[in-house]
């Protein structure tokens, strides 16, 4: 018998680099240094898609919306999250809860977080009390402390409907 309830985990990483507008969680971060990427490069909604879908076993995002589709090109990440509720909604499952850790040395991400967290659980239809954003650095370590990238994780919890 198959569970009512699905984990699921996503994990993404972007190249920074001078000069690019940095979005993450659906919004505009102010910094000199943006992410390299096909679509706005916004990691943390990369990594939720990539951990409902995991959840659903439904593939990842580059099987959705692949980075050689022009389609997709400097596409608003918040229209991928969008459209990967809607894959979820047609496989029977609503989201429960979604818990992320974004890693980047800087700007600080604090003050982003409520803004974050509003605008992701409205596009999931869910409580902004069951949508977790925590950031941190990674001490100067890694590719991450040298400021060259940044990395999110989430991990999701879906129910049948
Ligand atoms: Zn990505």
């Amino acid at each position: 018998m198959e569970t009512p309830f699905r984990i699921g985990h996503g994990y993404d990483v972007h190249q920074l680099a001078d000069q690019l507008p940095l979005w993450l969680g659906g919004i505009r971060i102010k910094s000199l240094r943006g992410c390299v990427a096909h679509s706005d490069g916004d990691v943390l909604i990369h990594a939720l898609c990539d951990a409902l879908l995991g959840a659903a076993a439904l593939g990842d995002i580059g099987k959705h919306f692949p980075d050689t589709s022009e389609e997709f090109k400097g596409i608003d990440s918040k229209i991928l999250l969008h459209r990967t509720l809607r894959l979820l909604d047609q496989a029977g499952f609503a989201v429960g809860n979604v818990d992320c850790t974004l890693a980047l040395q800087s700007p600080k991400i604090a003050p982003y977080l409520p803004e974050m967290r509003r605008v992701l659980a409205e596009i999931l239809q869910i409580p902004v009390s069951a949508l977790s954003i925590k950031a941190t650095t990674t001490e100067r370590l890694g590719f991450v402390g040298r400021e060259e990238g940044v990395e999110a994780h989430a991990v999701v919890l879906i129910m049948q409907k």
